[in-house]
């Protein structure tokens, strides 16, 4: 039998196992052209949480009682695709279940001796390209200027904090525990790092960025980007790569209205916001491939994996994602790595 995790419901607020419950089903038969893969690491991020929702995106929703969508790394067990064999690593779209067959077309092979596989879902996949391609393109760090960094020792932050550093920049986190701060710096080489959960957090960042801020990576909302826009110097530059201090929201926040001082910030600062998703830069993959590779070869980007044992826990996981628990790219392990002893 195959084990899913399927989106039963659409959640309000936090999803739980009411809303994702664990489901036994036949095992997938794999269609000409196709290969069954053997789930080993389901990645777990949080635009999850909005393919749960019917809110029109710019991705569609997952269906009611589809399985929960997903990238895996996972291992062929059984192949009708002329391009896989048994025993192949691959990057797949194989969501929260043990065992998917997906067509060839939509499978990346991956080489446990160039890179641990399960970093083609880490630093060298989907989160590492955001913190490049975003950098590169919108926040466009020139060094000597100070970067803050928001959900500093996730998956992409702990990219974007490192990259900036390499371009000669003053790199400041934000994260949300103090142990997550220690790490930043003292792993990645930040500059500063302060915890949002202080009372006197605008202070520690006003402190810590004492030329103003040049670039803010915007990945949560909230507290932290408003102590940001009181410290933002002319033409700054905010890549607005995620909200997460939002996303199970179930009503606007209460007042005042400050939308009217925000956009005056906007204009007087000449400040450049630019939303984005990583995909709409798909053209800088090679380059990213090529550079982030060097940078870890040579020890100038570390990365931290948070990985959690068991598809039964990927719910429970997932909550501490989108509650700060993690410490670094969230993965759940689902079955046995051969590559790891
Ligand atoms: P992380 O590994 O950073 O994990 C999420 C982190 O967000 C938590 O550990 C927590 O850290 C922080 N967080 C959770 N709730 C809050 C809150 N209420 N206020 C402030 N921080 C909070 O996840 P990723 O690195 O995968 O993703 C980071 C952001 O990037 C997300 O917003 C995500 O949606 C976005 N993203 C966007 C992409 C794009 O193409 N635009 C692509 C990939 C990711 P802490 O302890 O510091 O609070």
């Amino acid at each position: 039998m195959n084990q899913q995790i399927i989106l039963a419901k659409r959640p309000t607020g936090m999803p739980d196992t009411t809303h994702l419950p664990l489901v036994e089903s036949a095992m997938p038969e794999p269609d000409d052209g196709q290969v069954l893969i053997r789930t080993i690491y389901l990645s777990l991020d949080p635009y999850m949480r909005g393919r749960m929702s019917a809110a029109k995106s710019y991705a569609a929703s997952v269906e009611e009682g589809a399985v929960m969508e997903g990238q895996s790394v996972g291992q062929v067990v059984r192949s009708r695709s002329s391009d896989f064999a048994e025993g192949d690593f691959v990057l797949a779209p194989g969501g929260w279940q043990a065992y998917a067959a997906v067509a060839g077309k939509h499978l990346r092979k991956l080489d446990p001796a160039d890179a641990p596989i399960s970093t083609a879902v880490g630093v060298l996949g989907m989160p590492g390209f955001t913190a490049y391609a975003g950098l590169e393109e919108i926040g466009k760090p020139q060094s000597g200027e100070t970067v803050v960094v928001s959900a500093a020792a996730g998956a992409v932050g702990q990219v974007v904090g490192q990259i900036a550093r390499i371009k000669g920049c003053r790199v400041v986190g934000v994260a949300g525990a103090d142990d997550k701060c220690a790490h930043v710096v003292e792993a990645y080489g930040f500059d500063a790092c302060v915890n949002y959960k202080a009372d006197d957090f605008e202070d520690q960042l006003a402190a810590a960025c004492p030329d103003g801020i040049d670039v803010y990576w915007e990945n949560v909302g909230g507290r932290v980007f408003e102590a940001v826009m009181g410290l933002v110097n002319d033409f700054a530059r905010i890549p607005v790569c995620g909200r997460i201090a939002h996303y199970n929201d179930t009503q606007a926040p209460a007042g005042p209205d400050r939308l009217p001082g925000f956009m005056g910030r906007i204009l007087v600062k000449r400040l450049l916001f630019k939303g984005f998703i990583q995909f709409d830069y798909a053209y800088l993959r090679d380059d990213f491939a090529r550079d982030m590779s060097a940078w870890i070869r040579a020890g100038d980007v570390r990365y931290q994996e948070d990985i959690v044992q068991g598809l039964e826990n990927a719910v429970d996981a997932f909550q501490g994602l989108l509650s700060g628990r993690n410490r670094g790219k969230l993965l759940v392990q689902v079955g046995e790595d051969p590559t790891r002893s």
